[in-house]
């Protein structure tokens, strides 16, 4: 029995929903699934618009904005359902959540303060009209569906906005409510990304937590398979946005995923592999807009990854962009001990994430993606250090698990960028990537020539689609 996941852009409209009933019935021939789904595209941002402007006395419009909201549910529901009794009892079921979402919206205005508490009640929206939407789909369409508020069965920590399941409790509530209705025949639909505490608080496990909810309900409910259907063909050897002749990978590892998503491949979130891969259940990444394509296969399986060994270094290229680099130099480092850890207490005051560093005796650069508080981390850091900004650079990564064992990976990587400006070299702790930066402006062309020096010559069949 599969758990199928569907993203935001595979429900972003009544066309997109239809598309994903259709792939839920052929599923459904086969063994009754588990359907997990996000908000529709572009809600859950428009959510967090909404409740930063109602924190900030702008409750206008953030009102205006949950009555767009409202809009594009009753749009798909107009354009996705036939009868217009049930277009009437999905409507009415629509402005409940939003008048819900309006009450919310004033509270916050009222208080003038936004807490991850109250964002994450923010955020559950997103995922319950969607789900609304799709079940009433399904049903219409004559296949058995059981809504499911994912609350009831995903308990959590009380850590508001980037919770953690509790295993136990979890488990035993998706045994006592999911399995009974798969047995009795009805494809249950539930939302991705929301939970409770045990004091029955709306939770989030984080933005892009959809993918991490279907993993966990797979691995807990022992799925023999997980499907993460998005809007790309599975996992590719690199975007081809930039490398036009980049190819799918039919198979890769658990530990390859893992690294592509830290940097930058937008295929899985990357705490998604963790239960997956404890209990072994194979994840397949595939495109709902085609879904005759097989996807990419994730596993760690010794029998699935039979005949998927590859005499190549590197599995894939990733990236990201909008990325700063910050150089930090001081005489003060010198023999000194201490001083990194107060450079960085500086970046965790702000709330800033590190991504990739390099050091040396007496200098230190870093890369961060949010600059909202660089001015203020700037401030901090220049009582001790002279401090140089960098913007408009991106991270190049390569990743494999041949890595690991293999020398003279590094001279490839040089030679092959030998006309590019390599600003900052790293080697992952985990050996399977090496990453580094270069100038946006050079992107494409330090991916071609890495994607040109690896994979050229090295596409073998076995792994390559
Ligand atoms: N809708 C949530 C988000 O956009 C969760 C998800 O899509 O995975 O972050
Ligand atoms: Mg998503």
């Amino acid at each position: 029995m599969a758990v199928m996941k569907f993203g935001g852009t595979s429900v972003e409209n009544a066309d997109a929903m239809q598309n994903v009933i259709n792939i839920i019935k052929t599923e459904k021939q086969h063994k009754i699934p588990l359907v997990v789904l996000s908000a529709c595209a572009g809600i859950t941002n428009k959510l967090e618009k909404i409740a930063d402007a109602a924190a900030d006395n702008r409750s206008d419009e953030a009102l205006h904005w949950a009555d767009e909201i409202q809009k594009h549910h009753e749009t798909i529901a107009e354009n996705l359902l036939k009868e217009p009794q049930t277009v009437a009892s999905l409507k009415a079921l629509i402005k409940e959540y939003i008048d819900d979402l309006k009450t919310l919206i004033n509270g916050v205005d009222i208080v003038g303060e936004l807490t991850a508490r109250s964002m994450d009640v923010f955020y559950s929206y997103g995922e319950l009209l969607s789900t609304n939407l799709l079940a009433a789909g399904l049903k219409e369409q004559g296949v058995d569906t059981f809504w499911l508020d994912a609350r009831d069965v995903l308990i959590t920590d009380d850590n508001f906005g980037k919770a953690q399941p509790l295993w136990d409790l979890t488990m035993k509530s998706l045994q006592g409510m999911v399995l009974p209705e798969l047995q009795g025949g009805n494809v249950v639909v539930t939302q991705g990304f929301i939970g409770r505490n045990r004091s029955g608080k709306t939770t989030t496990l984080g933005r892009g937590g959809s993918d991490y909810s279907a993993a966990i309900f797979g691995a807990l409910l022992k799925r023999t398979k997980i499907q993460i259907w998005t809007d790309v063909d599975g996992v590719l050897t690199c975007d081809p946005r930039l490398v036009p002749e980049a190819k799918r990978l039919k198979v890769i590892t658990f530990n390859e995923a893992a690294e592509l998503a830290y940097f930058g491949a937008k295929v899985l979130h990357p705490a998604t592999i963790h239960p997956a891969v404890t209990e072994n259940v194979p994840v397949y990444v595939k495109n709902s807009k085609r879904p005759e394509i097989e996807g990419t296969l994730i596993t760690n399986d010794p029998g699935l990854l039979e005949g998927a060994s590859y005499d190549g270094l590197v599995k894939s290229i990733a990236y990201k962009t909008s990325q700063s680099i910050v150089s930090i130099k001081s005489n003060q480092m010198l023999g000194a001990y201490g001083f990194l850890a107060e450079v960085f207490q500086i970046f965790a005051n702000h709330k800033t994430p590190v991504d990739m560093i390099s050091t040396s005796e007496v200098s230190l650069s870093l890369t961060i993606n949010n600059t909202q508080r660089l001015r203020q981390i700037m401030h901090d850091l220049e009582h001790k250090a002279e401090v140089d900004v960098e913007h408009d650079v991106a991270i190049l990564c390569v990743v494999g698990d041949k890595l690991r064992s293999s020398p003279g990976v590094s001279g490839r990587i040089f030679n092959a960028l030998k006309n590019v400006n390599i600003r900052m070299i790293s080697q992952g702790a985990s050996e399977i990537n090496v990453g580094f930066v270069v100038a946006e402006s050079d992107l494409q062309k330090a991916a071609s020539a890495l994607h040109h020096e690896f994979f050229t010559g090295h596409f073998n069949e076995k792994i390559f689609a």
